[in-house]
């Protein structure tokens, strides 16, 4: 084994939500520490452009954004280690995390950040630039870079409810939207479907496979090439950008023996706080996000599972799933928050008095007090 460490805050990814988590918990003077994984800044620094992170009024190159994030939370105290988890055990706290490397790492709260990757068909051409046109006319996220496509001709590629929002929402920005499928019907739910269909700007080629994305670093992308996976046929078509939108993969599966995830594998949080169904441990950004799968959501979550982390331990209840809040000391606070259930099993009631509120009473069921170390100004 390489050595042991042991930290009150623990990162599992630095992305937006896991750099973002490091600068609040760094802040508050808890040393967290990040393990970078194997994208050290996160899905940004594939990107060139990004327009859409409040800020940069000019906008700004994807890993020039990251390495901003980075040095902030360096400032601040924050430790990095290039490697990747690989195994962990959370069956309690302090949770254990090993590295490829050989570290045993123990975490009295746990953050996990550590995204997700959207899938690639796999095709030349695909690869971010400089190998391919990823970033010069391809790409997997039509709310970051439709922008760039006004009244150009754009391939979206899939079938399912992700390529019917993509095609739709392009529509916006693009000349024509034309969706590429491999079969001869769609995945996508009914009222997505009609969504698309309905839509004047949307055309549809089917049972096609896409073999390559064509153009040049200097042109960008100027066609793809498909084969009809039926006869065979192979053809060109001409577009200026295309959107990859078969679906994403959260980067979860070395967590999924132990917190509660969807049927694809993002992690559930209790929706009012980042918390998971282990106490201490919170994930944000993309591993626990199917809908906005934004920099800027990243970052937002990041800083409430930083927050959450800070809460819980200072000893402060920190909400679950189950809509019942928890203590570092195992207390538990009802939904209903009536009361609390203390570690040796012994109910109390959760009114300072002891005693139910009289009825119209304004008085609050659980009384909050801030932690004794606010955050440094
Ligand atoms: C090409 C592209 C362009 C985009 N453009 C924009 C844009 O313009 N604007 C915008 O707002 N959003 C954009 N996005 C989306 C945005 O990048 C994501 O929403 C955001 O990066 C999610 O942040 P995250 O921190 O949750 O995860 P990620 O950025 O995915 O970072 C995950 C981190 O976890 C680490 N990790 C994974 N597994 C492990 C492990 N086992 N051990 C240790 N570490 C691990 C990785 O190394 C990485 O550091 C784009 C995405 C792509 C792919």
């Amino acid at each position: 084994m390489k050595e042991t460490l042991h930290r009150e805050v623990v990162i599992v990814g630095s992305g937006p939500a896991g750099l973002t988590a490091a600068i609040y918990a760094a802040r508050a003077e808890l040393r967290p520490l990040v393990i970078h994984g194997p994208q050290p800044g996160g899905q940004l620094t594939i990107t060139t452009e990004v327009e859409n992170y409040p800020g940069f009024a000019e906008g700004i190159q994807g890993p020039e954004l990251m390495q901003q994030f980075e040095d902030q939370a360096k400032r601040f105290g924050t430790e990095f280690l290039i490697t990747f988890v690989n195994k962990v055990d959370l069956s309690q706290r302090p949770f254990t995390l090993w590295t490829e490397e050989g570290h045993e790492i123990k975490a009295e709260t746990l953050i996990v950040a550590s995204g997700a990757s959207a899938k690639w068909l796999g095709i030349p051409g695909e690869a971010p630039a400089p190998e391919g046109l990823g970033g010069l006319g391809v790409s997997a996220c039509a709310t970051c870079d439709g922008f760039f496509f006004k009244g150009k001709s754009i391939v979206v590629v899939g079938g399912g409810d992700t390529a019917m929002e993509e095609a739709t929402f392009l529509t916006r920005y693009a000349s024509r939207v034309t969706v590429v499928h491999r079969r001869d019907s769609l995945r996508a739910s009914k009222i997505m479907q009609d969504k698309a269909r309905g839509n004047p700007k949307i055309d549809f080629i089917w049972n096609a496979d896409v073999k390559e994305i064509l153009g040049t670093s200097e042109t960008g992308v100027k066609g793809i090439k498909l084969q009809d996976n039926k006869t065979g046929e192979e053809s060109e078509f001409a577009c200026e950008g295309v959107f990859i939108a078969i679906g994403h993969k959260p980067n979860t599966d070395v967590f999924k023996d132990w917190l509660d995830m969807d049927a694809v594998g993002y992690i559930k949080t209790a929706g009012v706080s980042m918390a998971t169904n282990i106490p201490g441990v919170f994930a944000c950004g993309d591993a626990q996000d199917s809908v906005y799968r934004q920099a800027v959501t990243a970052a937002g979550t990041g800083c409430m599972a930083a927050i959450d982390a800070e809460r819980f331990l200072d000893s402060l209840p920190v909400a679950t799933p189950t809509g019942e809040e928890v203590t570092i000391e195992g207390e538990v606070v009802s939904a209903d928050h009536e009361q609390i259930t203390m570690p040796d099993g012994e109910v109390v009631s959760n009114h300072p008095d002891g005693q139910p509120p009289a009825e119209g009473a304004n008085q609050p069921a659980v009384v909050y007090a801030r932690p004794s170390t606010e955050l440094p100004s």
